[in-house]
């Protein structure tokens, strides 16, 4: 049996960062994968989408530079192989950095299925290891209904994998993935259809904000099905036939369910050692990512938290703190920033203003549409929205809320103002860039 000071199961965002930090303390770590170094974010997730969304931001672009003077002898097309190809490039770029991360830090790489044999010991194959400490990472995976025709539900993954831009497609959901897979295969030139329950997309959101996203989607040609839900799929020689709750029928290409997401615990092991897991289904743990059995750590979307990368990874850099620098006091994940890379991009930090009204007393709200500047020589519908939530009572900064192309840039500033404490009158004192979009925030005068 091989003895190790922690062993990690999953190498996806939380657990590749663990593992890496402890071996760089001096421990021996082994880290067990059953399928590829990264996790979701880096192989079917985060960055593969994030190109992804970059490749659909183009005709946006080609439009613009109409008004700034350019022409072109033949309209742009999408040259669906080169971006696979150059994708795929990339993240086998990126997989193998961290396998060789994961290498010189001096971590023991298991590929396979890890299962807990005790508190203390893994098997991975035909190998049991045994360490002080086993940390499960294992990530999360699309959840797909009940529903007739389940088998032709395609999930985020398949995304990736697709020989050719699909023509008709069909999105269920309204949260982070469905909004960005609808936008991106919008913009690549999909005739794409969301069926959503709620009234509009990112119900979870602030409202405000969201109906302005819905809007602008809708306005660039997604159709909206809201109040929907999908009854059943059949195929058809050609594809698929969506048959939604009220008996409307959508004919598909492709049917994509993003209704969310569950823990990957499967054959973990888990009832063996009676680790406790919430009603649906994520490892519960405590302040200190352990779980029911104290030698069991767990840290990630399997614990059902936040589904987000930077998340995991601080959850990661919590543990590390724990476990080498004597009772330092976890960094928090009160606020987290977060960004839905449509098109136009939503990113917010803190609360929503429904969210603040519950939380605050008198909550004031700053907002302001406008027309970006590189807009300015063209005939373009979609305006940048911002909204900002203060604290009346001690002028602290609530929420920031924008919609709007480099959102996810700029909100990352403002959460940097946040995690410091900022209030209203620190951004009036702030000189603003002249002329962005960003200066908009420093700018915001009355409540409206
Ligand atoms: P989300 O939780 O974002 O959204 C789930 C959506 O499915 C919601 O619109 C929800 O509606 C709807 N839904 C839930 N249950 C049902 C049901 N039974 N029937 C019909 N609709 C249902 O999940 P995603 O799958 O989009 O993404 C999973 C997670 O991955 C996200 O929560 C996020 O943490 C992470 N992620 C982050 C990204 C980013 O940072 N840019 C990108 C992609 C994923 P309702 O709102 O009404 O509950």
């Amino acid at each position: 049996m091989q003895q190790y000071d922690l062993i990690v199961i999953g190498a996806g965002s939380g657990g590749v960062r663990t593992a890496r930090q402890a071996a760089a303390k001096g421990w021996r770590v082994a880290i067990a994968e059953e399928r590829f170094a990264g996790g979701t974010c880096v192989n079917v997730g985060c960055v593969p989408k994030k190109l992804m969304s970059y490749a659909a931001g183009f005709p946006h672009l080609f439009e613009l530079s109409k008004g700034f003077g350019w022409s072109w002898a033949q309209s742009p097309s999408l040259d669906w192989a080169t971006l696979k190809r150059n994708r795929d490039e990339e993240i086998a770029r990126l997989q193998a950095i961290y396998r060789r991360l994961l290498d010189n830090s001096g971590v023991h790489w298991f590929e396979g299925h890890a299962s807990l044999e005790s508190a203390h010991s893994v098997g991975v194959g035909e190998t049991i290891l045994s360490a002080d400490r086993i940390l499960i990472a294992t990530g999360s995976s699309a959840w797909l209904p009940d529903i007739p025709g389940k088998e032709h539900l395609a999930i985020s993954d398949v995304l990736f994998e697709l020989p050719s831009l699909p023509k008709r497609v069909v999105v269920w959901g309204g949260g982070y993935i469905a909004t960005e897979f609808a936008s991106i295969l919008n913009g690549l030139g999909s005739d794409v259809t969301i069926v959503h329950r709620g009234p509009h997309v990112l119900n979870r959101f602030d409202q405000e904000s969201a109906q302005h996203l819905h809007d602008s989607l809708k306005q660039q040609g997604i159709r909206m099905c809201m109040e929907a839900t999908i009854a059943s799929v059949s195929q058809l020689a050609n594809g698929y036939q969506v048959t939604l709750g009220d008996g409307e029928t959508i004919a598909a290409d492709i049917v994509f369910c993003a209704i969310g997401r569950i823990a990957n615990t499967h054959s973990l092991g888990l009832d063996k050692l009676g680790i406790t897991l919430d009603a649906h289904g994520n490892i519960v743990v405590n302040q200190a990512s352990q779980t029911s059995v104290p030698s069991i750590y767990a840290l990630g979307d399997v614990t059902g938290g936040a589904q987000l990368t930077p998340v995991a990874l601080r959850e990661g850099m919590n543990l590390i703190d724990q476990w080498f620098n004597d009772g330092r006091k976890p960094l928090p994940l009160d606020l987290i920033p977060n960004a839905v890379f449509s098109h136009p991009c939503y990113a917010s930090v803190g609360l929503s203003e429904e969210a603040a009204r519950e939380q605050h007393t008198e909550v004031l709200v700053f907002r302001s549409r406008f027309e970006p500047m590189d807009h300015s020589l063209g005939d373009f519908p979609d305006k940048v929205f911002i909204k900002l939530l203060v604290d009346a009572r001690t002028d602290r900064l609530l929420g920031a809320h924008m919609i709007g192309e480099g959102a996810a840039e700029v909100i990352q500033g403002v959460a940097m103002a946040m995690a410091c404490g900022a209030t209203k009158s620190a951004l009036d004192a702030t000189l603003g860039i002249h002329p962005t979009v960003a200066e908009e925030w420093v700018t915001l005068r009355e409540p409206s």
